[in-house]
């Protein structure tokens, strides 16, 4: 008797749990931990995890699993103890932890069919069930009596393999192919049979007749600069034929990659890479920050790290920010590794997601490029983890399982003992301090590969622009500086940093920002209440009519949309063609690459975007690069403002010169003086650094504390208070002296889809048992709450605090 225990797929706390099923009969010799399986559940049939098959169980009268949904497991064992940690770790439940590993064909119900290989020989009984046909439905299969387990050896030798049926345009490529329809001397005599006008039909006759092979017809129409029709005409006579093939849904076209060498590496780069390779010889894990400004060569020290570990014969996974991961950078890592490199981006179709994750599952490529999700590729062999740009919030998943990206890659790197590489120009607080500490290796590199000088940096203080008139919101010096490159012939890009949620009030007469007094953190305006609120401590007061610094009636609260910035720019500079880039614009597929591919080609002098455009993006031509509000995120409600604000600017300069000409950059602010514009003008981070971790550990954050956010929602604002209150006194109850609770308070957007939202916060330096603590309560809260519409979600260690 074999019993298989089964995390099953009801996502409520009280299942997190497995389940013990009986294995059937027909399972017994196929059955393996990974694997999803349909159970019975109460009066429900639902999918489950196998993660342990026994022979023993604690309860009597189990029930069977009922069908078996793969051949192959889709979670390692290695995987399966992930999920397990990262549940634990981020107090979410199993079943979501697995499913964020795996693509999304996995987790609804799609059909599958078997799709036999060229040229297989299977068993008898397949062979007869295929009958002559390359493809049959799942469903034919189950009704023939043919053991799993036979099929599995199939696919385990390649032979057949599984398909899923994904109804989306993209399900299937399939692509024409031509061959020669007739043995070469018979494609001889054609060709001399053709008369000489026909020369077209002659040179693809040629062609055959020296590579009497397979060859895609677009290709061959291609380099023959022929066409259909022509080769219509050899078809018809029955010289080639045609005929489909299906390939791997391939967004990236291999050949178009030229293939790179590895550089020289500079000294800093060599001084960077040794100890990375010596961790990979050995077999350790280390995790190592690479400081080094923008175009000092970090992604080369990368790729010959990686190339290390494929010499070894293990596996890389290397992860990059959403809007990073553009074909510019794709193409990196493609023209070094070929087709060894699968790239997992969000922008893929789901058949396309599932057929890259497919090749890592398969062994079919060694090195996987991708954002955030990419950190769960089933690779089983790993000798280093590369996190790119370690700095961006993206890397935190802001839903259930709400994990950070590097806590599970340096977990994946200490099960594997490899490896781990944290790279920016701007690292986090908490990744520079723990590399200060020792805790990660630190190497920093300050030069460009190129020797070039970073761009100059030159603060515009748009308060002065309004005392002398200027009411728009471009200052004098960037409106000159913009016609001047654009009548070089070089391109601007305009930064409009604007991240989300702007409420803080701000006087734009002496850029005074109104702050909570306990907690150096903007207050925000509450329309309704006419309030400023502190969303830390509840701290309150009325919406001031004068500036309380000089007095200025001119103080309101701040935000600025790209569409009017476009508006306005059309005004001022009529000829210059604009490309605006914010979620309006690329919000469809394919939109985003679209609008750069515009600019590159120079069909607009300015790029004008959101965040977006901050990254990532390499232009020969452009040479000016305008910040037109630095401090929109400078003042939202969020200890991390300052760091978010200096880490963007240096990114944007970044932006400017980085090829033969040199770039200029203008930041305009109304608080000139605040240190993180400062010193991103300076590019000066050990400064920020030790200045900006003074701050923290006065206000006691992270990395000095760690975080916990725990908010609580409902339709009933009086319910969303007192559930708070409670969660509060219930945690007073079992943290230790040094741990504070701030709040209940409510949360910076207060009320979401009809739902209030109160908060409260936990700041604490040692609470072994915190999570467990958190869990229990909630359990009580649930217990205790007669109303079902009570949300409560745990966020630890915050990174979005609204
Ligand atoms: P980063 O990732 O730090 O911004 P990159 O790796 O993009 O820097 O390098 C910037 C530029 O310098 C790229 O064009 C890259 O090809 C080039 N480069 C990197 N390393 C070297 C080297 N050792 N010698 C010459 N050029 C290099
Ligand atoms: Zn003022
Ligand atoms: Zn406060």
């Amino acid at each position: 008797m074999k019993i298989a225990q089964v995390i099953v797929d009801v996502p409520h706390k009280q299942v997190n749990q497995t389940f013990d099923y009986l294995v059937p009969e027909r399972l017994l010799d196929m059955l393996q931990p990974g694997m999803r399986v349909i159970v019975p559940f109460g009066p429900r049939k639902i999918m489950g995890f196998v993660l342990e098959i026994g022979d023993r169980s604690e309860f009597k009268r189990l029930k069977e699993i009922e069908d078996v949904l793969d051949l192959t497991p889709v979670l390692t064992e290695e995987l399966l103890e992930l999920g397990q940690w990262l549940a634990d770790e981020t107090l979410s439940i199993y079943i979501t932890a697995y499913q964020a590993m795996l693509p999304q064909v996995l987790k609804a119900k799609y059909k599958k069919e078997l799709v036999r290989t060229e040229g297989a020989i299977l068993a008898e009984a397949l062979e007869l069930l295929f009958a002559g046909r390359d493809v049959i439905s799942y469903e034919e299969f189950e009704h023939a009596p043919i053991r799993l387990s036979m099929l599995q050896k199939e696919i385990e030798a390649g032979n057949v393999t599984v398909d899923y049926i994904v109804r989306s345009k993209a399900t299937k490529k399939k692509v024409t192919m031509i061959k020669p329809a007739r043995e070469v001397h018979l494609l001889e005599e054609a060709y001399m049979d053709l008369p000489k006008i026909a020369v077209k039909q002659k040179q693809i006759l040629a062609y055959f007749i020296e590579y009497p092979t397979e060859i895609q017809q677009t290709k061959l129409l291609k380099s023959l600069e022929t066409n259909r029709a022509t080769l219509k005409a050899l078809l018809d006579k029955g010289m080639l034929q045609e005929f489909q093939v299906e390939i791997y849904r391939n967004p990236y076209d291999e050949e178009s990659f030229a293939r790179t060498e590895p550089l020289k590496l500079t000294e800093q780069q060599q001084q960077a890479i040794l100890p990375i390779k010596q961790s990979i010889q050995d077999h350790m894990h280390d995790v190592f920050l690479v400081h080094g400004i923008t175009g000092s060569g970090k992604t080369e020290i990368y790729l010959q790290a990686i190339q290390d570990v494929l010499d070894k014969g293990q596996e890389a996974i290397v992860l990059v920010p959403e809007i990073s991961l553009t074909p510019q950078m794709v193409r990196r890592f493609k023209g070094r590794f070929g087709s060894r490199v699968a790239v997992l981006h969000s922008a893929l179709s789901s058949g396309e997601k599932y057929d890259e994750w497919r090749k890592v599952l398969r062994k079919e490529v060694q090195v996987v490029v991708g954002a955030r999700s990419a950190v769960f590729a089933p690779f089983e062999n790993l000798g280093i983890i590369i996190i790119d740009e370690e700095h961006e919030t993206s890397y935190k998943q802001e839903d259930q399982p709400r994990y950070h990206a590097r806590d599970v890659a340096i977990h994946r790197g200490r099960s594997h003992q490899c490896p781990v590489v944290l790279g920016s120009a701007t690292p986090t607080l908490e990744s520079y301090a723990r590399a200060n500490k020792g805790v990660y290796k630190l190497a920093t590199l300050d030069q460009r590969t190129n020797q070039q000088a970073m761009p100059d940096v030159e603060i515009v203080d748009m308060r002065k622009e309004l005392h002398e008139g200027n009411r728009s919101m471009f200052s004098r010096a960037l409106m000159d500086k913009m016609e001047q490159t654009i009548a070089r012939g070089e391109q601007v890009v305009l930064l409009l940093n604007r991240r989300g949620y702007s409420t803080f009030v701000m006087c734009r007469d002496c850029g005074h920002v109104k702050e909570c007094p306990h907690c150096d953190i903007a207050l925000t305006y509450h329309k309704n209440s006419n309030l400023l609120k502190c969303h830390y401590c509840a701290y309150e007061e009325p919406m001031p009519l004068n500036c309380p610094e000089c007095n200025s009636d001119l103080i309101r609260y701040f935000g600025t949309g790209t569409q009017r910035v476009e508006e306005s720019l059309t005004q001022l500079m009529p000829d210059a063609r604009v490309i605006r880039m914010d979620v309006d614009t690329t919000r469809k597929k394919g939109a985003h690459e679209k609008l750069l591919n515009q600019f590159s080609n120079r069909q607009a002098e300015i790029l004008l975007g959101t965040q977006m455009i901050a990254k990532g993006l390499d232009f020969e031509n452009v040479t000016l690069v305008g910040v037109l509000t630095a401090d929109s995120m400078l003042h939202l409600p969020d200890f991390r403002s300052s760091e978010k604000t200096f880490q963007l600017l240096t990114q944007v300069s970044g932006r400017a010169g980085r090829h033969q000409l040199p770039g200029e950059v203008i930041v305009q602010t109304y608080t000139p003086e605040h240190y993180s514009i400062e010193m991103a003008a300076a590019y000066n981070f050990t400064a920020f650094y030790q200045y900006e971790m003074r701050l923290r550990r006065t206000f006691q954050y992270p990395p000095y504390v760690f975080l916990v956010l725990i908010t609580a929602s409902h339709p009933e604002h009086v319910q969303a208070v007192q559930a708070t209150q409670r969660i509060v006194q219930l945690l007073h109850q079992v943290i230790g002296s040094d741990t504070v609770v701030l709040g209940p308070t409510p949360s910076p957007i207060a009320r979401i889809k009809n739902r209030y939202r109160y908060q409260c916060m936990i700041k604490y330096k040692k609470e072994p048992h915190l999570a467990t603590n958190i869990r229990k309560i909630l359990e009580q809260i649930e217990r205790e709450q007669r109303s079902k519409d009570l949300l409560v979600t745990v966020d630890m260690q915050p990174y979005q605090l609204m």
